[in-house]
């Protein structure tokens, strides 16, 4: 079953995406952030182009058979150097093992580096922006393709570069997270000026999310001049939270070229130039799999009226729940069900109709509990009360 399938005109792949790329300063240090990057072009041709970064993500993506990641070797403790080249202040990872793969992209890619982009105190600083919502600040994680060997290499290759954008922003009810730690004690000031440089050692798991079940997809460029139009990029639709005084921190602890604080270092978003952005969701897989269960005992069923009425209604509140789908775990609006689907079906008995039956049930209850958000709690409650009903009926004529 596809989901939210909006077609697109195919897209032309093109050059340019915003990112940093190791240590070196950029062809031109002259650039900077006075106009959001709208002048570059004058010296930076790609920075023209048609594939360029960051965008806003529109609301109507296309959807496409969830992938997980796989990371390998982001929980070890690692070396960084710190780096503050003027214009954002950069983690450097002196061992090239960590390793990204799945996540539909095209092959394993290595972590090179990863970067901030923040805003004022009175301003969002994130580069791409979510159905034209900015956030405060987004951290990009840079990671070259491993056949191609160098970021060096990569560049220059449509596909070279693969980069994670993870939005952040305050939450002023939030205990100190471990991203709060990393800004303010492991960061400080260490490289408030440009081209200081400060060695730390943390594990990149620590300012992760434990789940990157929710992530757009599209072609694009370096954020940053030269632009180049070489970046495969993945934004996660839930954002990392930091709290007030680390919000304010990060508009203060880093100058840039002139001896100001470093602010609003963000490049405004480019055209979308019919690029398709994609979305990815655990939440979508599972819906599928609901549906295939569901599949599973109507074909099973005795031929009777009442079959019939069967796989009608339940279809009925199969079609409510994708409708309701939002992508957002919201159970804490809802007030019921798990942040982690612990209370989910997990396992689906491909033996004994009656508990199939009662387990598909419970599913897209839980389903939709877990997603039907903003507002949408009464559809929540629509297709619990109506799945029950059906639920009966099957177990009354079924004996079960
Ligand atoms: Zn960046």
């Amino acid at each position: 079953m596809k989901l939210f399938t909006t077609v697109l005109t195919s897209i032309p792949l093109c050059s340019s995406v915003g990112v940093s790329v190791g240590n070196e300063r950029a062809a031109g240090s002259s650039w900077g952030y006075d106009e959001q990057g709208d002048d570059w072009g004058d010296s930076a041709e790609t920075c023209n182009g048609n594939r360029q970064s960051p965008i806003d993500i529109p609301k109507n993506y296309s959807s496409a058979e969830f992938q997980p990641f796989q990371l390998t070797n982001f929980d070890d403790e690692q070396n960084w150097t710190l780096f503050n080249n003027g214009h954002s202040v950069q983690m450097t990872a002196s061992n090239l093992n960590m390793k990204l793969n799945g996540g539909a992209l095209p092959g394993e890619y290595i972590l090179a580096q990863f970067h901030f982009h923040w805003g004022s105190a009175d301003h969002a600083g994130s580069e791409h922006t979510l159905e034209g919502k900015q956030y405060f600040s987004e951290v990009h994680l840079v990671h070259f393709k491993a056949e191609y060997e160098t970021i060096g290499n990569s560049v220059s290759k449509g596909d070279g570069l693969a980069v994670l954008g993870f939005f952040i922003e305050e939450d002023p009810y939030a205990e100190d997270t471990p991203l709060d730690n990393f800004f303010r004690n492991l960061v400080g000031e260490a490289v408030q000026n440009p081209s200081e440089t400060s060695t730390v050692q943390f594990s990149m798991t620590d300012i992760l999310p434990s789940t990157l079940d929710n992530f757009y997809r599209y072609l694009g460029s370096l954020t940053t001049p030269t632009c180049n139009e070489a970046v495969v990029w993945t934004n996660f639709k839930e954002s990392l939270k930091i709290s007030s005084k680390t919000r304010e921190f990060m508009t203060q602890f880093a100058k840039d070229n002139h001896g100001e604080d470093l602010v609003k270092n963000y490049r405004n978003v480019q055209p979308l130039n019919g690029r398709e952005v994609t979305f990815y969701s655990s939440q979508v897989d599972r819906l599928n799999l609901i549906e295939y269960h569901f599949e599973r005992i109507v074909e099973a069923l005795p031929d009777r009226p009442w079959s019939d009425r069967y796989e009608q209604r339940l279809n009925k509140q199969l079609k409510k729940a994708e409708s309701a789908f939002t992508g957002v775990n919201c159970y804490k609006e809802n007030g019921f069900g798990s942040d982690d689907s612990a209370d989910d079906v997990q396992v689906f008995d491909e033996s004994d109709f009656c508990k199939l039956n009662g387990q598909v049930n419970a599913a897209l209850n839980s389903w939709a509990r877990n997603n039907a958000c903003e507002g949408r709690g009464k559809v929540y409650r629509q297709i619990i009360r109506a799945s029950r009903k059906v639920r009966n009926l099957f177990d009354r004529k079924m004996s079960c």
